[in-house]
């Protein structure tokens, strides 16, 4: 289950974010182009812009309930988005998996 503090901090404001369990098996991003995104050099996804349609939105929630390892959190509109996240250093843990490198 993705947690508010542990969201990525590429992220912008709203009810869906993606946090750094993410694994970047790049399931959301296929299913929901319009608001997932890779960030590449790190090698996760994260929400670019937050679904505004019946259409986005059903495929978020598609997206919601494939993602592997349940990093898609929901709850962003309940969230104070002023506190930042919890400090993480990404260039010490290596987060591509090593079948994306090439
Ligand atoms: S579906 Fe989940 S694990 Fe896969 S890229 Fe999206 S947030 Fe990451």
């Amino acid at each position: 289950m993705a947690k508010f503090e542990d969201r990525v901090v590429q992220n912008v404001r709203g009810k869906f974010y993606v946090d750094w369990s993410c694994i970047y098996c790049g399931l959301c991003d296929e299913t929901a182009p319009t608001v997932f995104r890779e960030h590449k050099e790190r090698g996760w996804a994260y929400v670019f812009h937050q679904p505004e349609t019946p259409e986005e939105l059903e495929r978020v929630r598609e997206a919601v309930e494939g993602c592997p390892t349940e990093s898609i959190g929901t709850d962003g509109d309940e969230q104070d988005w002023s506190r930042p996240p919890k400090t993480y250093d990404p260039v010490s843990v290596q987060r591509k998996p090593w079948w994306r490198f090439w």
